[in-house]
């Protein structure tokens, strides 16, 4: 089984999906739990409603977790192997994808710590290269992409680079002295986010955020000319919209309607992550959202990528948890 969860970590997208507990606002409306994991890969719905005559009821994945998986298992078994790829040269993305208040930022924000800390674990043993560490962050709401290091909210330009690919404009790319460097500059990024005139919660629902972290490396001479190459690559950490915003897609035979509510850069995500799925040279519109041009080159290809679901297990979130399973069957 070990061997299995590790290469299945291989994959092009590897797919996950988080229960958490029901809340306390949950709880005192007397709401119930409907899914349950019965094993490391499939979750059930478990309740006799009625509308479990109306949809599939089991789902498998890569992986799935309990309502009381701690963040650290999430990142032993999902994460670590594709954050840490970014070490041998390889670019990677992790996202995390559901509904408001599933859990998105609570599981990323651990993974994206136990990761920076293995990576300087990693370093640290590695004497024989020299790695350099850079840090960007980013955020992206309505289509506008805003630099979290810098109190200039100008919105930043997507540039087309002959050799780079799509790089972002003027973006602040801070060196790395140290892991406490970068939680100095993550809470930089945390009062950045709070500035705009709506709520934290209402912001975090509508945009997406980009933690990117660049690691360079060069082998030191001393230890000979053979493996002297330099490896740049980056991982990206994103915390993406609340899924709601791209509910209309699934649910089938909606018309799309442009809304206040619709989320151009998820449901291009959505569109891109089931053609990469799919593995055959579709056309891959990366082009149609700012989200997928500033990860195109850490998203199918060589790049590695893991999608962690979140969900409420609530019968009261029932046909949010249902799209959240369908977009994570998609994408496996
Ligand atoms: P989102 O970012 O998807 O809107 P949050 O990560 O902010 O959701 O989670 C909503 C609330 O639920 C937070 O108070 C968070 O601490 C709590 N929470 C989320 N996931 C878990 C979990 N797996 N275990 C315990 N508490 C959780
Ligand atoms: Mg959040």
């Amino acid at each position: 089984w070990d061997g299995q969860d590790s290469s299945a970590q291989e994959e092009k997208i590897f797919v996950a999906v988080r229960l958490r507990p029901l809340n306390e606002r949950e709880l005192s409306k007397n709401d119930v739990a409907d899914w349950e994991c019965i094993n490391n890969t499939t979750v059930i719905f478990k309740n006799s409603f009625q509308e479990r005559s109306m949809f599939p009821t089991a789902y498998t994945f890569d992986r799935v977790f309990r309502s009381d998986s701690p963040t650290r298992q999430v990142y032993e078994e999902a994460a670590k192997k594709i954050a840490l790829s970014v070490l041998s040269g390889m670019n990677s993305t992790i996202f995390a994808y559901g509904q408001t208040s599933s859990g998105k930022t609570y599981t990323m924000s651990g993974i994206t710590e136990y990761a920076v800390e293995d990576i300087y674990d990693y370093i640290d043993k590695h004497v024989e290269r020299e790695f350099v560490l850079k840090f960007s962050a980013m955020e992206i709401y309505n289509e506008a992409v805003k630099d979290l290091l810098s109190t200039d909210g100008t919105p930043l330009r997507l540039l087309d680079d002959p050799e780079r690919g799509t790089i972002v404009d003027k973006l602040t790319e801070v060196t790395l002295r140290d892991s406490s460097h970068l939680n100095e500059l993550l809470s930089v990024c945390e009062s950045q986010r709070q500035t705009g005139e709506t709520t934290l919660n209402e912001m975090s629902s509508r945009s997406h955020q980009i933690l990117r972290l660049i690691v360079e490396s060069e082998a030191r001479e001393y230890f000979g000319a053979e493996n002297s190459s330099t490896l740049t690559a980056s991982v990206n950490f994103v915390d993406l919209a609340g899924s709601e915003r791209a509910s209309q897609t699934l649910s089938a035979g909606t018309r799309l309607k442009e809304g206040s509510h619709i989320n151009r850069s998820l449901l291009t995500l959505g569109t891109v992550i089931r053609k990469l799925s799919k593995g055959r040279n579709a056309h891959i519109p990366y082009r149609d959202s700012k989200l997928t041009r500033i990860l195109q080159n850490s998203l199918g290809g060589n790049a590695k990528t893991a999608v962690i679901c979140t969900m409420s297990p609530a019968h009261s979130h029932l046909e949010q948890s249902r799209n959240t399973l369908l977009f994570a069957s998609c994408a496996k």
